[in-house]
């Protein structure tokens, strides 16, 4: 059929990725942003800008917001929620948020939406902005699957949607997870290269080498099945990473940085991992074991 009409709030790197990506599937997009001077390469393309959020919203059926958290959205939208010259101004809309924040605040929202008459889709955007819309894009979705089934075919223009089931909470859980992967080796590229260049080693003769030590990672672990079920059942077999041999190791990291005087908060977090770990009775284990003490942290 014809494309559906979109509205995106919110124009960051992300918001016009995605209202670029929705105008070049033909798509009729309507714009709104706190700060309008972000919406002028979209106008150019082809999007209307909304004059104010409350028009932004009655412009589509489907609503994509991508704000810097959840405080945003309600920031924007409170105030059409409450015009009392606009009632029911979510009725039977959906509003699908593709921000960041915690798994608690995306249930709150979706309860939020429903009192207000609309439906809630929670999202996590998986790729940089550059990569929306091209192969390889996808999403994490939870929230109301007929709902989501409603939408797919729009959301399936910026990035394949991976719909995980009808707690809103989910793919906010999903999406903070795999940025903890991400986030964590990304400080530790940048501290492994402070501690080369604080020993006079130029960054240009680490940084490429480094990352057959990340891509090392995958052919380590294979598919992850393995591993899920080891955890899942709390065996750690193998002696050829053991707790000890990687907590020695660990112990090293921490003082290679105190002599180069480079940040230790990372490495020494890292060490108190194996060092519970080896208190815990683990040190002839796999280093998988430091599951038991990570997931046990208050
Ligand atoms: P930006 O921080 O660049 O954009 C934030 C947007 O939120 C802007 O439109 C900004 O408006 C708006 N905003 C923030 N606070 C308020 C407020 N109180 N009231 C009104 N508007 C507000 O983020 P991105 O576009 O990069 O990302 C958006 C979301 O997508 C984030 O949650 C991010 O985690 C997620 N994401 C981003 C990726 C990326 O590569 N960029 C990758 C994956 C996910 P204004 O323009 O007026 O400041």
């Amino acid at each position: 059929g014809t494309p559906a009409p979109v509205t995106v709030i919110g124009l960051g790197p992300m918001g016009r990725a995605m209202g670029t990506t929705l105008i070049q599937a033909g798509h009729p997009v309507t714009v709104w942003n706190r700060t309008p001077g972000r919406a002028d390469d979209l106008i150019s393309a082809g999007a209307a800008l909304a004059p104010t959020p409350a028009d932004a919203i009655a412009a589509s059926g489907l609503t994509i917001i991508s704000l810097t958290d959840y405080q945003a959205m309600y920031d924007i939208l409170a105030p059409v929620v409450d015009d009392e010259r606009r009632p029911a101004a979510l009725g039977g809309k959906v509003l699908v948020n593709l921000s960041s924040d915690t798994p608690d605040a995306s249930r709150r929202a979706a309860a939020w939406a429903a009192e207000h008459g609309g439906s809630f889709i929670t999202g996590g955007v998986m790729v940089p902005a550059p990569a929306i819309g091209s192969r390889g894009a996808y999403v994490f979705y939870s929230g109301p699957e007929d709902v989501f089934d409603m939408h797919e075919p729009v959301l399936r223009v910026i990035g394949e949607p991976k719909y995980l089931g009808g707690d809103p909470g989910l793919a906010q859980l999903f999406y903070q997870a795999h940025l903890d992967v991400f986030l964590t080796a990304l400080s530790s590229l940048l501290h492994a290269t402070a501690l080369v260049t604080a020993a006079g080693v130029p960054a240009a003769d680490f940084l490429p080498g480094v990352l057959t030590t990340l891509t090392g990672i995958p052919a380590m672990i294979g598919d992850g099945a393995q591993l899920a079920q080891q955890l899942e059942v709390g065996e750690y077999p193998g002696d050829l990473s053991t707790a000890l041999m990687m907590g020695a190791t660990a112990d090293h990291i921490v003082r290679t940085s105190e002599t180069f005087g480079v940040d230790v908060a990372l490495p020494k977090a890292v060490k108190s991992h194996y060092d519970r770990a080896i208190a815990a009775g683990y040190s002839t284990k796999n280093w998988t074991a430091l599951y038991e003490v990570i997931k046990a942290d208050s």
